[in-house]
């Protein structure tokens, strides 16, 4: 059976041409800074990011637990939107890992504003936890993949430093942003100490995570690396994929963002689908109405037609696009969901991507 994943970019398998850059990268003992490939790779996420210095980390997970290590001594406040994947996804690490406490703002889709920060930062109290961070994602993705507005992301990353506040950006997809707004990604990452981008999501590769800041920042975040069993040998051998992707899979996530923003447009249109968050990048999530079967039994009927979607909540499904779907696998995944939740309320058929 043909299999049809939209449960996520990161379910992207490495192309044959990312196969090949792995048989002639030169490689070393990455702990000793002797990989020369993975050298190139942080050298060139810095410079993309805007930041001084990058190290390689197995995972964008570790690059936030890190990150927050390091900007954060035990008993401290974290502020995050409560969607977040370092609330959500990341089993309790700010608290088992650096024995901080996390102040979650309740956002927009995923994106709130210097005045909720204003609010969340707290007094200088003998009784209060010292807030010491201020972590944002883009983009949000469980906001349904939204861009933060430039603006928006300079104005709360002002509140937080006009405050004392470190400020760290998650940004697992922020190359999606990029993608769909032409903003560098080291202007949207301008006001933030730290930045990481994901290899895994929509970029295809099968390791790896980049985190950039300052020199000093790198050589403290090394320190936790090599603590936390992060520190790798011959790792050219995914940096070369990595690297691979930063020449031939940014460009292409335009194609993802088209795709999902089509998706969407006709998911609406289905009349047991409630509401859709707004499509701005690659991720369509969905609510469904309160006739429809449940996200669970939906998710489990398309799987058994080999379409693959995730269920996050009672009535709301998440579909991703990426590398290894394109708009005819889209066609499949609209027609499996149009036999459980109706044909299109339009008069027209869905339209062709
Ligand atoms: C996937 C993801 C992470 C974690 O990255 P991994 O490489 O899977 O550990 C963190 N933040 C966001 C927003 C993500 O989507």
């Amino acid at each position: 059976m043909t299999i049809y994943d939209f449960y996520a970019d990161t379910k992207t398998r490495p192309t044959a041409e990312m196969r090949k850059a792995v048989l002639n990268c030169q490689v070393g003992d990455e702990q000793k800074d002797e990989d020369p490939t993975t050298s190139e790779l942080c050298a060139r996420v810095a410079e993309l990011l805007g930041k001084e210095a990058a190290v390689f980390l197995p995972s964008g997970t570790m690059c936030n637990e890190i990150a927050i290590k390091v900007h954060t001594n035990p008993g401290d406040e974290v502020i995050c939107e409560q969607s977040c994947h370092i609330i959500n996804f990341e089993t309790g690490g700010p608290a088992a890992i650096s024995g901080v406490m996390i102040r979650a703002i309740e956002g927009r889709n995923g994106i709130f504003t210097a005045d909720q920060v204003h609010a969340s930062i707290r007094p200088n109290s003998r009784y209060m936890p010292e807030s010491t961070l201020l972590c944002v994602e883009q983009t949000a993705n469980m906001g349904g993949g939204a861009i933060w507005p430039l603006e928006q992301l300079d104005s709360v990353a002002m509140a937080a430093k006009d405050a004392g506040l470190a400020t760290h950006m998650d940004g697992a997809r922020l190359m999606n942003a990029v993608a769909k707004t032409g903003i560098p990604a080291a202007r949207y990452a301008q006001h933030y100490d730290t930045v990481w981008i994901d290899f895994t999501k929509g970029l295809g590769a099968p390791v790896g995570a980049v985190l950039a800041g300052s020199q000093e920042f790198i050589i403290q975040a090394w320190r936790l690396k090599q603590r936390l069993g992060g520190a790798m040998r011959q790792s050219g051998i995914v940096a070369s994929m990595c690297l691979h992707a930063l020449d031939h899979h940014v460009e292409r996530l335009s194609d993802d963002n088209a795709l999902a923003a089509h998706l969407g447009q006709e998911i609406a249109k289905l009349p047991m689908v409630d509401q859709v968050l707004p499509v701005e990048t690659n991720i369509v999530i969905f609510d469904l109405a309160d006739n429809a079967p449940s996200a669970a039994e939906v998710v489990e009927q398309l799987k058994a037609e080999g379409i693959l979607t995730g269920a996050f909540g009672e009535r709301r499904i998440r579909v991703v696009t990426h590398i290894d779907v394109n708009p005819a696998a889209g066609r499949v995944l609209l027609q499996g969901l149009s036999r459980l939740l109706g044909t299109p309320k339009t008069e027209e058929a869905f339209n062709d991507a």
